[in-house]
């Protein structure tokens, strides 16, 4: 069991006892808050490498995991704790363990829960790096992996779902077009074949979805995105019964991608803002994306709050809300869209998601480039595509740079067919 130092000597209830009755703005605030001896009210944040035993005795207890209590910062730091506590509490989830990005945790995940022989399944257009990952990397260690279109018909996922299938992942929405997953029948299937899904919830965090609820066994979030929700820090988290997340601790006090303290501590006081925050993103980005559509200059316009999102009705299913992130084609090719990024002058060219700033990303040569052209195309990251996260400036200052971007780009001849 681990423990911050500073919990009541009686240790915390597992699962959801103690915060079950709260609703998610009160846990968002209040789970995993523990006052030290300076009774500061702001949670602490707690630099020390190491931690003093009372006696040979305690450490031993510590050591083999029979006493609760701190050990070393590779895998026990309070601050870190109360991160996870509220993690945990916000996704429903008996536990979480945070590590120092998402891919770490992604490959903890691998480690803690495969073996060779096993296959992977993938739902296609998810996070570029995590289809390396697991295509290339854990190829290596004799893992098989396989993917298949996020919207492809529940029966098609059932065939490919079978008792070989260690791990499914899904990201839902995916990243950058914006298809969803149909979470709780996913579940359903694994359930009969004994496969753990794994749900990346990063894009609409717990406050628009909360997939255990609706039957994932583990909920991962690159933390840096909307957690951290202002561009400052790098964090991973995943939540998941208290035996998955005990597994998946071991792997990270084995092979060590800790989440610093100090993000730990960034990420832990972004929570309470999360709410408020995803509600604007979602606020703003309504607005450019209304007016996305209405351009003579752009063709395809993806956010899952449109009413014309071809899975409508499941994202109203299994989604409170669509939070910030759209992407949209421009009527031309990679000349075209590159030029929008080359031109706009407010919107930030980087390939981050869920800052206060708004940022413009070209997919199919950036977070997508690694890819072979033949995923990106199932993936639907065509070269006219562009990635817009959306922050907190004024939508009309963003449309209004938008509309100077596409203006200039549109005056770039098209190709003639030869
Ligand atoms: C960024 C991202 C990741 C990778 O997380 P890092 O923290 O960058 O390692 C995984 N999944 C999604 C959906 C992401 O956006």
């Amino acid at each position: 069991m681990r423990q911050a130092d500073t919990a009541p000597p009686a240790g915390e209830p597992p699962g959801s006892g103690s915060w079950g009755h709260l609703a998610p703005a009160t846990r968002a605030v209040r789970v995993g808050q523990r006052q030290d001896v300076s009774d500061q009210h702001s949670e602490a944040l707690v630099l020390t490498s190491s931690y003093e035993f009372a006696d040979a005795e305690d450490a031993a207890e510590k050591f083999a995991g029979r006493r609760a209590g701190n050990v070393y910062v590779r895998f026990t730091n309070p601050t870190v704790r109360a991160f996870e506590q509220r993690m945990a509490a916000l996704e429903d989830a008996e536990d979480a363990t945070a590590m120092g990005s998402g891919m770490a945790s992604y490959s903890a995940i691998a480690l803690a829960f495969l073996q060779a022989g096993d296959r992977v399944l993938l739902a296609r257009g998810i996070f570029g790096t995590t289809t390396k990952l697991f295509e290339y990397y854990f190829r290596k260690f004799g893992i098989e992996s396989t993917s298949l279109a996020v919207d492809a018909p529940i029966s098609e996922w059932r065939r490919n779902i079978d008792e070989r299938t260690r791990l499914v992942i899904v990201e839902s929405p995916t990243n950058p077009v914006l298809g969803v997953a149909d979470i709780r029948m996913l579940a359903a299937r694994c359930r009969q074949t004994g496969t753990l899904l794994l749900v990346d919830n990063t894009l609409c965090t717990p406050v628009f979805q909360r997939p255990h609820l609706l039957g994932a066994d583990l909920v991962l979030h690159s933390a840096g995105k909307y957690i951290d929700g202002h561009g400052r820090c790098g964090g991973g988290v995943v939540t998941g019964s208290e035996r998955l997340i005990a597994e998946l601790h071991g792997v990270l006090r084995t092979t060590g991608p800790s989440l610093s303290p100090f993000n730990a501590w960034t990420l832990l006081k972004s929570l309470e803002s999360l709410s408020v925050r995803m509600r604007q993103h979602q606020e703003n980005a309504e607005q450019i994306v209304s007016w996305l559509a209405g351009h003579p200059a752009v063709c395809a316009v993806h956010y899952t709050g449109r009413p014309d999102h071809p899975q409508a009705e499941l994202v109203a299913r299994q989604q409170t809300g669509h939070g910030g992130l759209l992407s949209f084609r421009v009527d031309g090719d990679r000349r075209h869209a590159w030029r929008v990024v080359d031109n706009v002058r407010l919107i930030s060219n980087t390939t981050n998601i869920g800052d206060t700033k708004t940022m413009i990303t070209h997919p199919a040569s950036t977070t997508h480039g690694r890819l072979s052209q033949a995923q990106r195309a199932t993936a639907g990251v065509t070269d006219d595509l562009l990635r817009i996260s959306v922050g907190f400036e004024s939508p009309e200052d963003v449309i209004m740079d938008l509309e100077q971007a596409l203006h200039g780009a549109m005056q770039i001849q098209r190709a003639q067919p030869a």
